[in-house]
C-alpha cells in the first residue's frame, strides 16, 4: 500500500466530497494533512475523525480565491507541520448557465459575468494562487507533488458549463507548464480528470442526466469520492516520480483516448 509518512499535504476543498475522501486516505497513509476549506464545521469534524483514527490533521479556513487567505494559510500550515510536500488543488465550484438561452427565437437568458468570474476565481485563479504560494517550499526541499482537479468535461465539453469547462481546460494547460518549469527540481505536476462522482456537486443534477451519464460509462456506475482519492494518492507518492504533466482520467471509461 502507498506510504506517505513524513509528508505534509495541503488539500484544498478538503472538507467535503472528493477532498474529504482524500484527506482520510492521505492521513491513513501516514501524511500530515492540512485541510484548506471555507466550511469550518465540516473541516473541524473531519480533523476530529482523522485524530480519532490516529492520524494527523489540521483545518485552516481559507478561500483559495483570496491571495491574502492563501498566504495566511501557508504560514499557519508551515508553522504547524514544518513544510509542505504535496498540494492537491481540489477546491472547485460550478455556476451553470447556457452561453445564451434562446426561446422562440429570442434570447431569454445567458451566463452572467458574475457566474463567469466566480468560477474562474476559484477554479483557475485559486489553483494558480495556491500553487505559486506553496512551490517555494517544494523547491527548497527538492521534492514536490502538485495535483490538480481537472474534469472529463475539459476533454468532452458539457452543456451549460462554459465557465467551468474553461477552468478545467486551463488547469490541464497550467499543469503542463509547471511540469516543464519544475520537473528538474524533483517536483511533478499532474491533473486528474474525474468522471461523474457522487458528491454535493452532482447531487443536484436531474435524474435523467445522471442516468444518461451512467449509461455512457462502461463500468456502469457513478464514481465514488474514494475512486478519485486513490488516484490522488498514487500521484502524491514517491512511486509516481516519473509521472509528470499527465492528465489521468478516472471516469470508468466515459472518455477514452
Ligand atoms: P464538493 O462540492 O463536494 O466539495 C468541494 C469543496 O470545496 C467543499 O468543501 C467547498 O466548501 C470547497 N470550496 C469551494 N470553494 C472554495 C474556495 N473558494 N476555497 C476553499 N474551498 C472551497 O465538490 P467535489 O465533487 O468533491 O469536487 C472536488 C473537485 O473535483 C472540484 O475541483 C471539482 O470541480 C472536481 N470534479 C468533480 C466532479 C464530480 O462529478 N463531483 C467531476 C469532475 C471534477
Amino acid at each position: 500500500s502507498i506510504e506517505l509518512r513524513h509528508r505534509v499535504a495541503v488539500i484544498t476543498g478538503g472538507a467535503n466530497g472528493i477532498g474529504r475522501a482524500t484527506a482520510l486516505a492521505f492521513a491513513n497513509a501516514g501524511a500530515s494533512v492540512a485541510i484548506w476549506d471555507m466550511v469550518e464545521q465540516a473541516g473541524q469534524a473531519l480533523v476530529e475523525e482523522i485524530d480519532g483514527n490516529g492520524g494527523k490533521a489540521a483545518f485552516f479556513r481559507v478561500n483559495v480565491a483570496s491571495p491574502a487567505d492563501v498566504d495566511a494559510a501557508v504560514a499557519a500550515t508551515v508553522a504547524q507541520f514544518g513544510t509542505i510536500h504535496i498540494l492537491v488543488n481540489n477546491a472547485g465550484i460550478t455556476r451553470d448557465a447556457q452561453l445564451i438561452k434562446v426561446k422562440d427565437g429570442e434570447v431569454v437568458g445567458k451566463m452572467s459575468e458574475a457566474e463567469f468570474d466566480a468560477v474562474l476565481n476559484v477554479n483557475l485563479k485559486g489553483v494558480f494562487t495556491c500553487t505559486q504560494a506553496i512551490v517555494p517550499f517544494m523547491v527548497r526541499q527538492g521534492f514536490g507533488r502538485i495535483i490538480s482537479a481537472a474534469s472529463v468535461v475539459a476533454l468532452y465539453g458539457n452543456f451549460g458549463q462554459t465557465n467551468y469547462v474553461a477552468t478545467k481546460a486551463a488547469v490541464i494547460g497550467m499543469t503542463k507548464v509547471w511540469a516543464r518549469e519544475l520537473g528538474k527540481r524533483g517536483i511533478t505536476a499532474n491533473a486528474v480528470a474525474p468522471g461523474f462522482i457522487a458528491t454535493d456537486m452532482t447531487r443536484g443534477m436531474p435524474d435523467k442526466v445522471l442516468a444518461a451519464m451512467i449509461d455512457h460509462t462502461p463500468v456502469g456506475r457513478m464514481g465514488e469520492p474514494r475512486d478519485i482519492a486513490n488516484a490522488y494518492l498514487f500521484l502524491a507518492s514517491d512511486d509516481a516520480s516519473f509521472v509528470n504533466g499527465t492528465v489521468l482520467s478516472v471516469d470508468g471509461g466515459l472518455v477514452m483516448g
